[in-house]
């Protein structure tokens, strides 16, 4: 009753109080949020807030030990069935790809439609269309078919959108997809991120360090510390300074935000 509810008003990711744990660590305290379709959703704060971990329970491969998740209507109590993750397009932080992994860019983005095609059947010559497609869109058509660890940074950036694009996702999962990147690249792939979510129907969720950048794309940031959720609400009313500085603040009375002065020219 309550999943038909959710649709229906709207809401496609509904979590109600969820506390995550690894062995050692609590990672989520208690975290509440409600997502409706169509949102652009930052997701900031400091080091092992808990950023990464509310993508992965989204994803539903965080393990809640008590709260709620509801995605796309449905509940992930006992799991996230494959179907519903073929829904979810999820970008990880960049990693470390050996130069000798004998995968090309076209095939990785292919990987993207496995969920929909199911292990056993092979591409049609409508998934190709759709990956060339993609890959002329994020500026990579010329690299097609060169081996994925043989890209720069960057161009692997592009090619894990591309190919959680090719999902035709729901959802849209970004964690940090510009971290360690010059400038320049920075702000193709930011300005491809969001003409793919206007462009597209789906709910983006982005995790990034970067205060301007979330101001600049996101209509809702959630500020989170220390594995709860300190303040989430419109960038203009939550990127106040008073808020920024519990946010960053250390322990120590210090708090560490750079380029804090610029704050007026992020909103
Ligand atoms: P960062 O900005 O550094 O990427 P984050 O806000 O994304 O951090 P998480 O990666 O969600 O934070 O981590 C939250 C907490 O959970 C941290 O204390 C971290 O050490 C811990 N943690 C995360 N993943 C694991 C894991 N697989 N096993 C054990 N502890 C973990």
């Amino acid at each position: 009753m309550t999943e038909k509810k959710n649709l229906a008003d709207g809401v496609v990711i509904e979590i109600e109080k969820a506390v995550v744990s690894y062995r050692e660590d609590v990672a989520l305290r208690g975290v509440s949020l409600s997502v409706s379709r169509g949102s652009f959703v930052g997701i900031v704060g400091p080091n092992g807030a808990g950023k990464t971990t509310l993508l992965t329970i989204v994803n539903g491969l965080g393990k809640i030990i008590q709260g709620r998740v509801e995605v796309l209507g449905h509940s992930l109590a006992r799991g996230c069935p494959a179907s519903l993750r073929a829904r979810i397009g999820y970008v990880p932080q960049m990693q470390n790809i050996d130069p000798r992994m004998p995968v090309c860019a076209r095939e990785v983005v292919m990987m993207g439609r496995y969920g929909h095609l199911g292990f056993f059947r092979r591409p049609s010559r409508d998934d190709w269309e759709l990956v060339d497609a993609l890959l002329e869109k994020v500026g990579l058509a010329h690299l097609a078919r060169r081996p994925i660890g043989h890209l720069s940074g960057g161009e692997q950036q592009r090619v894990a959108i591309a190919r959680a694009l090719a999902q035709e996702p729901e959802i849209l999962l970004l964690d940090e997809p510009t971290a360690s990147l010059d400038r320049r690249v920075k702000e193709e792939i930011l300005a491809q991120v969001s003409g793919f979510h206007k462009a597209g129907n789906h709910t983006t969720l982005m995790v990034t360090h970067e205060m301007d950048i979330a101001a600049r794309l996101c209509d809702w940031l959630v500020l989170m510390k220390a594995g709860r959720i300190l303040a989430q609400g419109k960038p203009e009313d939550v990127l106040q300074q008073e808020i920024l500085k519990v946010l960053y603040e250390n322990g120590d009375g210090q708090y560490y935000l750079p380029r804090q002065r610029r704050i007026a020219n992020w909103i």
